[in-house]
């Protein structure tokens, strides 16, 4: 099967988003992230995995029917999924095609790796981590000047409903 048709395999939306060349394996993440956006909890989302791609050999796919996605659902995702890219659907045509870029302050998200960092020693600091070199995604710790790379950050994203266990 040749790459076009293998769209078909999830369902062509009339409206929404696509989020197409998701890297493999971090579709259900992004879904997730979806889902615990005040708003989107109930939205309709097709999810495929293991697309074959010409560009990048395995990826996934996300489309979200009939909802827009905020900026703050997009600035999450590009925290764990930088490059991917998103088409905005209407009447069943792309009007909008986006590649997510990586964000440059990582600001309240991200959890240092440094045991020592003022950020891990008392409660209540602010974490934020500044692009050091966009290209390669490092960032740089603004408390202890400490720099990884954003695939080895944790990061404290909005877990969805089922992840909460049961209500208090
Ligand atoms: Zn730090």
């Amino acid at each position: 099967m040749n790459p076009s048709n293998q769209h078909l395999l999830i369902p062509k939306i009339e409206s929404g988003v696509v989020i197409d060349h998701i890297t493999a394996g971090h579709g259900p993440r992004i879904v997730e992230i979806i889902h615990a956006h005040p708003g989107l909890e109930k939205a309709m989302v097709s999810l495929g995995l293991n697309y074959g791609s010409t560009k990048q050999g395995l990826k996934d796919m996300v489309k979200v029917h009939d909802h827009p996605l905020p900026a703050a659902v997009l600035e999450q995702i590009a925290l764990v999924s930088p490059g991917v890219t998103i088409k905005r659907v209407e009447g069943f045509e792309v009007i909008e095609r986006i590649v997510l870029q990586p964000p440059r302050t990582i600001l309240g998200m991200g959890q240092c790796r440094n045991p020592n960092c003022v950020t891990n020693t008392e409660g209540a600091v602010t974490t934020r981590f500044v692009a050091v070199d966009p290209k390669a995604l490092k960032f740089r710790c603004c408390f202890c000047e400490r720099v990884f790379r954003l695939r080895d950050m944790q990061f404290v994203l909005p877990r969805s409903a089922w992840r909460k266990g049961c209500p208090r």
